[in-house]
Formats: C-alpha cells, sequence, structure tokens
C-alpha cells in the first residue's frame, strides 16, 4: 500500500517544518550565546575568515592549505568550546536538536528511507495515529501495581517483567508474547508498552486489532483492492518489527481467514520477526476456536502469561479506589 500525492506531500511538508523549526532554534541559541559569551563571536570570525583564506589559497593551486589551516581552526574551535563550558553551557548547546538525528529531520539517509519515515508511513497506512496518543498514556513510565494484590500481583508483576525484557532486548534476543486473562486486566496496556519502547528505539510495528487483522487478511486473501496495495499490505505484515494483535477471538471466525492468520504468524517465526498477542479468552477457548493443531503448534513458539483481577479500566472510569494492600 503506498500514500498517495497528498498524503506524501503533506508528511514531507512536516519534515521540511520540523527541520527548520529545530535549525532555527539551534541559530536562536548561537545568536544568544555570540552576545552574551565574551570573545565567543571573534572567535567564529576569526574560523570564518581562515575558512575563506584556506579556500583561496586552494583555489590557487596549493594543497598543503587545508592542512595547515585546519590545524589553526581545531584550535580555535576548542578555544571556543572551553568559553561555552566556562560560561556554563553544555558541550552540544548551540548544535541543532533534530527530532530524529539519524536522518536530520530529512526522512532520507543517503537515499532511502529513515526508519521515522517508515513508521510514519505506517501510521498513516494503517491508521495508527490513535495509537500514538494512547501510548503517551499507556507505556512503562505509567506502569503501576496498584490494582493487583495476591496471587493476581504475582501474575502481573511476571507478565510485566516479561514485557520488559521483551523490549529491552529485543534486537539481540527473538521471542513471541501471548497475554491472556479476562477484561480490562492489563493485557493491552503490557502491548502499548512494548510498542511504544521500540517505536521510541525507531523500529518498525505495527498494531492492530484482531478485527482490523481479519479485514485486512481477507482483503489479501480475497483480491478486494488494487493487487499493487494488496501484495504491500501483505509484505509489511510480514516483515515488520513487531506486529501486535490485540483481542484475538473478538473477530468473527471464518476457517479460510484464520489458516491465512497462522501462516502469518508461521511466516514470522521463520523471519525471526517477533509477535505479541493479547487475548480475552483462554488457551483451550483459543483450541477450540482455531484448529487445535494449528494453533497448538504456533502457541510453542510463545511465552504465554495469563493476567488476572479486576476490570481496571472499569475501575478508572468509575474513579473508584485501587485496591489497598493489606
Ligand atoms: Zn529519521
Amino acid at each position: 500500500m503506498a500514500l498517495t500525492n497528498t498524503q506524501y506531500d503533506l508528511l514531507i511538508r512536516e519534515y521540511d517544518q520540523r527541520k527548520l523549526r529545530n535549525e532555527t532554534a539551534a541559530d536562536e541559541r548561537i545568536a544568544y550565546i555570540n552576545e552574551n559569551v565574551p570573545g565567543y563571536r571573534q572567535l567564529g570570525d576569526e574560523i570564518a575568515s581562515l575558512g575563506s583564506r584556506a579556500l583561496e589559497r586552494l583555489l590557487g593551486g596549493d594543497k598543503a592549505a587545508l592542512d595547515d589551516i585546519n590545524e589553526k581552526i581545531d584550535a580555535l574551535s576548542e578555544k571556543r568550546a572551553a568559553l561555552l563550558k566556562e560560561a556554563g553551557y553544555p558541550e552540544d548547546y548551540i548544535k541543532v536538536r533534530y527530532d530524529c538525528p539519524d536522518c536530520s529531520d530529512t526522512g532520507y539517509i543517503n537515499g532511502r528511507k529513515c526508519h521515522c519515515l517508515k513508521q510514519k508511513i505506517v501510521n498513516i497506512l494503517y491508521s495508527q495515529s490513535h495509537i500514538s496518543e494512547l501510548l503517551e498514556e499507556d507505556n512503562f513510565s505509567t506502569l503501576s501495581y496498584d490494582y493487583y494484590k495476591d496471587a493476581d500481583l504475582d501474575r502481573f508483576r511476571a507478565a510485566a517483567d516479561a514485557a520488559r525484557i521483551f523490549a529491552d532486548d529485543f534486537d539481540k534476543d527473538y521471542q513471541n508474547l501471548l497475554f491472556c486473562g479476562t477484561v480490562g486486566t492489563g493485557k493491552s496496556f503490557l502491548s502499548c508498552c512494548i510498542a511504544k519502547q521500540l517505536l521510541d528505539s525507531g523500529h518498525c510495528v505495527i498494531y492492530f486489532s484482531a478485527i482490523e487483522l481479519f479485514e485486512r487478511l481477507s482483503d489479501i486473501m480475497f483480491d478486494r483492492g488494487d493487487p499493487g496495495e494488496l501484495m504491500s499490505v501483505r509484505e509489511d505484515l510480514y516483515n515488520c518489527d513487531l506486529l501486535i494483535i490485540d483481542d484475538l477471538g473478538t473477530e468473527l471466525t471464518n476457517n479460510a481467514v484464520a489458516a491465512e492468520l497462522f501462516s502469518l504468524l508461521n511466516e514470522r517465526h521463520l523471519l525471526h520477526r517477533s509477535t505479541v498477542i493479547s487475548t480475552n479468552l483462554s488457551l483451550e477457548d483459543l483450541k477450540d476456536r482455531y484448529e487445535d493443531r494449528i494453533f497448538s503448534r504456533i502457541a510453542q513458539r510463545y511465552n504465554i502469561y495469563r493476567i488476572s483481577g479486576p476490570d481496571i479500566r472499569r475501575i478508572k472510569k468509575t474513579g473508584q479506589n485501587r485496591i489497598r494492600k493489606e
């Protein structure tokens, strides 16, 4: 699937504006330092005039000009950095602070799309923009154990620890996670925690409810839509760094589409691409719902965590107190 020209233009304009905003902010910091740190501007002027002198000599055929002058420029730059430090500013104060330092907010690295641009495209194509708002609230920094006690607390703690390890070790350790448990016990919350950490570290994450995923899969199976686009959706689903499937079991089951889902999970496993699944169903229910043999084979590749406890979403909504610890 591809962006329309308008969507692409809007995205690139967003990049241009972000780049400009960050560069202007750096220019303003430099202007401030030039005004307020004595000697800083003069050193800058000296460096600039040395640079233009080097260029003149170079154009005049003097090949040694650069080495000679570079040394002087380095010495002056060091002096300038020392002035900045003495005045109490961090070393990188005058540098541009890009939102994505990897591509300097251009969206491209050596002509190829940067991970930040790829993820933005995925967000637009799969209407994931709402996810970024959700992730501002649901992430490891807001994770709380206060809603659980006793065995529920032990289970949630084990699942949360597994989620942290999964995200921390994502690049070196291939794993899949399956969170099961009743409604509102924190399964989707943990998936969001993982998604947020991996998105922040530049990975490509696709987050689907099982209902949305089954719709996409059936479009692919029954060739509903533009063949090029279907191919591209298929490629994204099979190749994204992390696929998160929320609420497996809520979709309308259809054997053919379920088989497509399991072939997707199988293929991702062969490619060592991780998947995180959450479901309100028990493992027994899942086996009943999908073909036992296929499901069991898939389940072997997942670390399974059962979460139990009160419906936290309801508690939050009704404003009840968190569980009091004895
Ligand atoms: Zn980037």
